[in-house]
Formats: C-alpha cells, structure tokens, sequence
C-alpha cells in the first residue's frame, strides 16, 4: 500500500483568483470535475447512507429546475468544468433525467457525462440514457445474496439491480464501474465474491470504505474495513493483486487478480484520503456549491441564480468557491460533516 499512499500534508494557499480556464484553486489543484446531485430523494434507504426512519428531504420548490441546472452547467462549463456526474439521493427518480442529459451534453466545453445510480430503474431505461449522450454509469451494489441485498438497502430487490447492470452493459454505459460499501459485520464476508465478479466480467469493481456521515455515523465507527485489510484478504485467495496505474485523479486505486477480465478499485477517504489529488466540486439539489464532501463548506449558488444573476456572474460565483476550496477532510482530527448526509451530497 505504500508506494500508493499520498500526502496528506496541506500546502500554503496561494493568493492569486483564479482567472485560468480550467481554474485551479489556491493549493494548485485543477478543478474541472462537478458531481451534481439531482435530488435528495431516494427509492432505497442504505444503512450506511440513510437513516431507517425521519429522513428529511427538501421541499420541491426548493430543488434547482432543469433550466436552473442547465444555466449553472453552462456557467461551470465557462468556469473550466469538463466532467459532470449526475447523483442523488437516486438521480434516476428526476422525471427530466433524460432531456437533462441531452441538455449539458450539448454545452461546449462538457467532455464527459456520467451517472451514479443504485441501478433500480436502469433496466428500462439505459438505452435511452445512452441515446440521449450519457457516457457511463456506476451502480451500487454491496451484496449477491437476495436477502442481504434487501437488508443492507432495507428492501430493494437485487434481481432488479442485476437486470440494470445487465442493461447498462448491453446498452454500451461501460467501462461499467460497480461499487460496494463495505461494512465491517455486514457484507465483509462477501468481498471475495464481489472481487470475483471481474475475473470474467470487463468491470471495474470498487470497494469504498465506509465514512461517517451524518445520520449513520454509529454505522460507520465500527464499520470501517480498511483498504490495507481488503488487499490482504483478497491476496489470500487470489495470490498477489497486480497494481495498475492510477489515472489522474481518480480516487480509486485500481488493482487486478492475474488473468482476470476487469479491475479492482479501492476508495479508501477513511485510511487513506486522496485530497491532494481532488479535482471535484458538488451542487447540491438545492443549488448549493458544497466544497468538500466530508466538510460543511458550502456557497450559495441558488439566491443569485434567481435574484437574475448573469452566466458571467455566476461563472465568478463558482470561480470563487474553486479559490477558497478546503485543503481536505479532517476525520483525522475528529472533525465530522453535520450539514448534510450522503443522500443529499450524492457521493
Ligand atoms: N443513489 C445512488 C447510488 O447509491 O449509487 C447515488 C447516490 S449515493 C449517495 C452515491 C455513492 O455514495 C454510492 O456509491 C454509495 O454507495 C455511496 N455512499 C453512500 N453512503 C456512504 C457512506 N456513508 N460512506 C461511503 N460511501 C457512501
Ligand atoms: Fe439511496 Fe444511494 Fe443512499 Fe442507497 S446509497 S440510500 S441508493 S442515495
């Protein structure tokens, strides 16, 4: 694991606004990669993600619109954004899911589009997803067995997230990227055959380590499974993994069991935080610019957006928040998000 650790050392803030396209933000990192959550709303209620019970959600009126969405992606675009990710809650509850995507894919300057969804309504629906200029999609899958399936999401089906992966495969949203949420007591005893999944299959599979947002904290404290301990069971199996190159800034780090098919990717923020690396920024469904996923930091992007706001003036807007991004998380020192959960932040 060490040849792969990164720094997690802050370095000094420059004082310089960023006026470069892509912009970088003031420790130097190329920002140019904007994960947009499209509702807080979901058709599953993950353990690790929801709380069983209470859950908030934000009032209609309160979410961005499609056209709102669409001045902000143009805006993001003028700003030096290149990659967008739609995620929720579930992206695919969005009735405009598809003209949205038909929409930022025409922006000039949107290289990439992608989506991470819990797969229950991609059976019908890939096809059109893929028509419509979606480039890729990440599925949620934490368990093959039916009944943990249903325990760890409380209630969903797995044969119907299987026949999305099945139709996302076939409708060409690859390469396929399938995550798992490990949690230590749950679905640990499963990491094996999840793993296995690439020997024939040209997926990417990626373990993430559980974080400890608001709402699931408790899950997350006794949860956690380390990458360092994944790599070890998987070793015990598999013999040794073979260590691929990590793209760019990619947070998983990408390994492959000798002769097989596809990849195994491990997102370790827990044990092993990538910041140094990070090139993302969020919006939230309620049209927020939120700084980073495990800090509360957040910009308004909604009260000028509606107040008339210019796409130059809400480009600046985002510049902004891009200057004054966080060097990184600070789970180390005991500092957790409380504004928000998972199902409102998207990942
Ligand atoms: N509903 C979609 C899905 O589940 O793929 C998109 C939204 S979900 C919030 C995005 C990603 O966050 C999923 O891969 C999910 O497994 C992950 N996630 C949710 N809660 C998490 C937590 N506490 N720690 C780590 N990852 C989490
Ligand atoms: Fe919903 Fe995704 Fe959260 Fe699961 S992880 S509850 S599918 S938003």
């Amino acid at each position: 694991m060490n040849r792969r650790q990164q720094s997690t050392r802050q370095p000094p803030r420059s004082p310089h606004y960023p006026t470069d396209t892509p912009a970088h933000d003031s420790f130097g990192r190329r920002i140019d990669y904007l994960r947009v959550s499209l509702t807080d709303r979901c058709n599953m209620r993950c353990v690790y993600c929801m709380p069983e019970q209470g859950a908030q959600f934000m009032p209609r009126p309160e979410l961005l619109t499609s056209a709102e969405l669409i001045t902000v992606m143009r805006a993001a675009a003028a700003a030096g954004f290149r990659k967008i990710r739609m995620t929720g809650g579930e992206p695919m509850l969005r009735r405009d899911i598809v003209e949205l995507i038909r929409a930022i894919k025409a922006i000039p300057g949107i290289d990439h589009i992608a989506m991470t969804t819990n797969g229950l309504r991609l059976h019908k629906q890939a096809p059109i997803l893929k028509a419509a200029g979606l480039d890729r999609v990440n599925i949620s899958i934490d368990s093959l067995n039916p009944d943990k399936f249903r325990q760890m999401t409380r209630g969903a089906r797995l044969e119907e997230v299987w026949a999305g992966i099945e139709a996302a495969h076939d409708a060409g949203l690859v390469p396929l990227k399938l995550n798992a949420v490990i949690v230590r007591g749950l679905n640990d005893d499963e990491v094996l055959d999840l793993a296995a999944l690439t020997l024939d299959n040209a997926w990417e599979f990626r373990f993430i380590e559980v974080m400890p947002l608001t709402g699931v904290a408790g899950v997350a404290q006794d949860g956690v499974v380390s990458t360092a301990e994944l790599i070890d069971r998987l070793e015990a199996v598999y013999g040794p993994l073979e260590a691929l190159d990590q793209p760019g800034s990619d947070p998983a780090r990408p390994y492959r069991i000798r002769g097989a098919a596809g990849t195994i990717g491990f997102i370790s923020s827990v044990t092993d935080p990538f910041c140094s690396t990070c090139n993302r920024m969020r919006l939230t469904a309620d049209g927020r610019l939120h700084l980073c996923l495990l800090r509360d930091n957040e910009i308004d992007l909604r009260t000028a957006l509606r107040h008339g706001a210019t796409q130059e003036e809400l480009e600046q807007i985002i510049r902004h928040a891009v200057h004054v991004k966080p060097w990184g998380h600070g789970l180390p020192e005991g500092v957790l998000p409380t504004l928000r959960g998972m199902s409102a932040l998207g990942g």
